[in-house]
C-alpha cells in the first residue's frame, strides 16, 4: 500500500488545494498588532492584557457566527470587546479611534513566506492549484491581487467556513478526485481536519503565529489516507 502511495504522491497530475493567510503570506501577525494597540488603548484597570485578549477571543466567536470572517466583522469585535468590558458605549471618537487599529491590516504590503513565489511556480508546472481561503471575498482577492501569485492558480475559491461540507462541495466543483487531491495548509481547524474528513490527503505546515481560533489538535489520517507536516512551504519541493 505503501509504495503505491508513494508513486501517486509523487506523480504529477495532483489537485493541490492551497490556503493562502499564513501558509503563502503573513496574516494573523497583523491582527495580531491591531490588538496589541487595542488592548493599550482600553488600558483596562481590573483586567489584565489577557484576560482582555479571552474576552476579545469570545466576541470574536460571536462576531464570526454572525457576520462571517473579514475586517469589518474584526472591527465589530474590538467594538463589542470595548463596551463589555467597560460597561461605557463607544463615542463616535472611540469608535474612529479603534476602528484605525484595523486600517493597517488591509493596506500593508503583501510579505509572501520564505519561497512561495519559486514553489508555486514549480508546483503550477506540474499539477492543479487551487487557492482555497475563507473570510470576506473583496478581501482576499485584493490580498491574491497584491501578491503577484494568482497567474498560479486554476482557480480561486473564498468560502464563508471552511468545515467537511465546503470541502466536498469545492472537490466536486472542480472534479478532483479524491486519491489525487491535498489540502495543504497553517490551520488544524480549518484546512487539516476538515479535509481529511472529506477523504483529502492533507499537508500541515504550522506557523508561529497562527490565530488562537484555528487551533485544533489534529486528527490522525483515515486509512489510505496521507497526512505531511512540514516545516515551511518550500519544503512541498521535496515531495510534490
Ligand atoms: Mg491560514
Amino acid at each position: 500500500m505503501n509504495s503505491a502511495l508513494n508513486r501517486s504522491l509523487y506523480s504529477p497530475g495532483q489537485t493541490l488545494l492551497i490556503d493562502a493567510d499564513d501558509t503563502l503570506w503573513e496574516n494573523n501577525v497583523y491582527f495580531e498588532r491591531a490588538i496589541a494597540s487595542f488592548i493599550s488603548y482600553l488600558d483596562h484597570k481590573a483586567h489584565t492584557p489577557a484576560e482582555v485578549r479571552e474576552h476579545l477571543n469570545r466576541c470574536e466567536h460571536a462576531t464570526i457566527a454572525a457576520r462571517g470572517y473579514g475586517l469589518v466583522s474584526f472591527r465589530s469585535s474590538l467594538a463589542d470587546c470595548y463596551e463589555q468590558l467597560t460597561e461605557t458605549p463607544l463615542t463616535e471618537e472611540g469608535r474612529k479611534q479603534i476602528s484605525s487599529f484595523a486600517d493597517c491590516i488591509d493596506c500593508h504590503e503583501i510579505e509572501l513566506l520564505p519561497r512561495v513565489a519559486e514553489t508555486l511556480e514549480y508546483l503550477s508546472a506540474r499539477h492543479r492549484l487551487i487557492l482555497v481561503t475563507k473570510g470576506d471575498l473583496k478581501e482576499q482577492t485584493g490580498k491574491l491581487e497584491r501578491s503577484g501569485l494568482s497567474s498560479h492558480f486554476s482557480a480561486v475559491e473564498v468560502l464563508p467556513e471552511k468545515h467537511n461540507q465546503a470541502y466536498v462541495t469545492v472537490t466536486g466543483r472542480h472534479g478532483c478526485e479524491a486519491s489525487k487531491t491535498w489540502m495543504i495548509g497553517n490551520s488544524p481547524r480549518s484546512d487539516i481536519n476538515p479535509a481529511m474528513s472529506a477523504g483529502l490527503h492533507t499537508v500541515f505546515i504550522p506557523h508561529e503565529f497562527t490565530w488562537v481560533l484555528e487551533h485544533e489538535v489534529v486528527d490522525q489520517p483515515p486509512a489510505g489516507q496521507r497526512l505531511l507536516q512540514l516545516e515551511s512551504f518550500g519544503d512541498l519541493l521535496r515531495h510534490f
